[in-house]
């Protein structure tokens, strides 16, 4: 079978390798999509964090069981929640398998796994009703924490991003307003739309100084900040500001499947609305190479082995 294997740094080929087989406990899939991470991007221009095969945002359909498999069977369609998924098949064992119920599309569910992660996101604000939010950066975990704000019930949502393809993006999945956070103080953005108190709760969304401070600065006294981009340098922090307005803040890195499923089932959530490309498997190195650019063309890009 073909997969892609990580060679170093901006570095990935397509090769023959063997098929994996299940073993006890596992089933094997063959994948109809995998979505490019931006954890997967990361690897791509950093290194690879953990020894192990990336590709991890999967959909697919059960073409073996192992030994020992209970209520799985060939021909379910299932969410690998497992890595190693840039190959036409791959292993996963069976307590990782999440069911794709009749209803769901094979977009939503390759989408499943980036609104997991906004979902335990949302989950941890422990939002109140009625609470105002502003997003910084308008990438897929950004975009995907709009829907679940959405979800969730938050009316109010106010989005940073400097593509003004991302900007659209956003308003068509339900940001109240956006920006170009190079040409306008955020914070005083903010101040304006919330008549100076600032919103309750910030999300970054990007991974960088100034969208962290941007969160910092146009939180209201004793509001949240909820830090979910992956930063590669470290970042000094006012500390005074951060004291004196009491701010909570909290990194998040963990998803919640369930919760996302949940919302596309009962709230009718469209996480494939940000899936703007889908290419093969023997063109993922494009993939990888545009998502790295600095002006942003696409926003998810789904490979289909
Ligand atoms: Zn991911």
């Amino acid at each position: 079978m073909k997969a892609a294997i990580y060679q170093g740094v901006r570095e990935i080929r397509v090769e023959d390798v063997p098929e994996p087989k299940p073993g006890p406990g596992e089933v094997k899939v063959k994948v109809k999509y995998c979505g490019i991470c931006g954890s997967d991007l990361h690897e791509y221009q950093h290194g690879l964090f953990p020894e192990s095969p990336f590709g991890h945002e999967a959909c697919g359909e059960i073409v073996e069981v192992g030994s020992g498999v209970k209520g799985h069977h060939v021909g379910d369609r299932v969410i690998p929640l497992n890595k190693g998924a840039y190959a036409q098949y791959m292993v996963c064992p069976q307590e990782r398998l999440l069911k794709i119920p009749p209803s769901m599309s094979w977009e939503q569910a390759a989408t499943v796994e980036p609104l997991s992660v906004a979902a335990y996101s949302i989950e941890k604000a422990d939002l109140k009703p009625g609470v105002t939010a502003l997003i910084t950066g308008a990438g897929p975990v950004g975009l995907m924490t709009i829907l679940g704000l959405k979800a969730v019930g938050v009316g109010t949502i106010y989005v940073t991003e400097v593509s003004e393809m991302r900007r659209k993006k956003a308003e068509e999945m339900g940001a109240t307003r956006t920006c170009n956070p190079l040409n306008a103080r955020v914070s005083s953005w903010i101040k304006e739309l919330t008549s100076g108190r600032g919103v309750d709760i910030a999300f970054e969304s990007v991974g960088m100084e100034a969208s962290l401070k941007d969160c910092l600065t146009s939180v209201r006294t004793q509001g949240k900040v909820i830090v979910q981009g992956i930063f590669t340098d470290r970042v000094p922090i006012h500390m005074l500001g951060f004291v004196t307005r009491e701010t909570i803040m909290m990194g998040t890195n963990s998803a919640n499947p369930p919760l996302a499923m949940s919302w596309i089932e009962k709230k009718g959530v469209k996480p494939e609305m940000m899936v703007t490309k889908t290419i093969p498997l023997e063109k993922i190195s494009e993939g990888f190479e545009i998502l790295t650019r600095k002006i942003k063309e696409e926003i998810k890009i789904l490979v289909e082995p």
